[in-house]
């Protein structure tokens, strides 16, 4: 639509794409209002017909099978809004951190009190963990919901936890502020579908065999769904490589900016599996111009129910974010020139 259209100007754009029989979804963001239409057969037409329409500034065909999630669809990059202090994809770069699992009270309080102390924004932590195994610890579930709502309160923290089954998307969203789908879940469409309707923003990690494309189409039915608020996450792949836990695809944070306007963020703990890797990759996460990371700490990672191995002590912790701030300032210096050259 053009910049001044008004509210008259978009249903009467919405009912003309409707009388062609497509699907409508609508993106409204400050400047302006984007509307997509979805459907099959010859669509020439319809584009002609809304062309001519005064308040429509373009009309055109969007290519990649990922419609709404494509740069091409929207120019302007999406920012999510978690609370009043953070949002991602915007000029601040946002740090997730917290240990893998929930395992008791004074863990999660004292890792939230860690993550915050290091200069975190968000406080992450499984309640519902995906095993490889049946018999390891599948995670507090509810309890652990709870206890991340006690460390929000404590520590002014937003909190991103997994939600792995459809039928707990309402549970979890009304504990957390970011729900995560976790890699084996990447291409659960029943999940997607049903966090199209959460009303949360959703964090998406990359399926441990799954290409950029497959992670695209993954996020876009979220988005097709009904949210628009996705951030996805690079966290290693397979490979014939065993150096690592897994191989991490930096390049697919730039690949991604290319294709999309949804925020991109690392995981260097899964992409490595060793505390040692964690912090030279999360400083390419940030030469590469990822939004954010997302990464484990633990204040005893020798006693951590879960991958305690690639979780950062808390002096690791520390050390890494205070070695982060030169390349960070870097960061929002190509950030802002970004932005100001029209970028978001
Ligand atoms: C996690 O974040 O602890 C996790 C299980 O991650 P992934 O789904 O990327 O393996
Ligand atoms: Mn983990």
């Amino acid at each position: 639509m053009r910049k001044n259209a008004v509210r008259e100007d978009i249903d009467s754009v919405i009912r003309r794409i409707e009388d062609f029989g497509y699907k409508i979804h609508t993106i409204e963001g400050e400047e302006r209002v984007v509307i997509g239409a979805i459907g099959v057969g010859d669509t020439s037409a319809c584009l002609e017909s809304l062309e001519a329409m005064d308040c429509v500034e373009k009309a055109v065909r969007i290519s990649a099978p990922y419609k709404f999630v494509s740069l091409e669809f929207k120019k302007s990059r999406t920012v999510i809004r978690i609370n009043d202090r953070v949002h991602v994809g915007n000029s601040e770069f946002v740090v997730m951190a917290g240990p893998c699992s929930v395992e008791s009270e004074r863990q999660i309080l004292e890792s939230a009190e860690l993550a915050a102390k290091g200069g975190a924004h968000v406080l992450r932590g499984g309640a519902f963990k995906p095993r490889t195994s049946p018999y390891d610890f599948q995670g507090m579930e509810e309890a652990g919901l709870k206890l991340l709502a006690k460390a929000r309160e404590h520590s002014g923290l937003a909190i991103v936890t997994e939600v792995m089954s459809d039928q707990d998307v309402a549970l979890v969203a009304s504990y957390a502020d970011i729900l995560q789908v976790g890699a084996r879940n990447m291409q659960n469409f029943a999940l997607l579908k049903a966090l199209g309707r959460c009303g949360r923003p959703v964090l998406l990690k990359r399926g441990l065999s799954s290409t950029i494309k497959e992670l695209l189409m993954s996020a876009e039915y979220i988005v097709a769904h009904g949210n628009n608020d996705v951030m996805l996450c690079e966290r290693g792949i397979r490979t014939f490589e065993t150096a690592t836990r897994n191989t991490c695809d930096i390049v697919a944070c730039a690949v991604l900016r290319e294709l999309t306007h949804l925020p991109v963020i690392l995981d260097p703990s899964h992409a490595t599996g060793k505390r040692s890797l964690v912090p030279p990759l999360a400083r390419a996460g940030v030469a590469i111009g990822a939004d954010g990371l997302i990464l484990e700490i633990h204040p005893n990672p020798q006693k951590a129910i879960s991958d305690g191995a690639q979780s950062l002590d808390p002096a690791q912790w520390f050390h890494m974010m205070e070695d982060l701030q030169p390349y960070l300032a870097l960061w929002k210096k190509s950030r802002l020139a970004e932005m100001g050259a029209g970028g978001v």
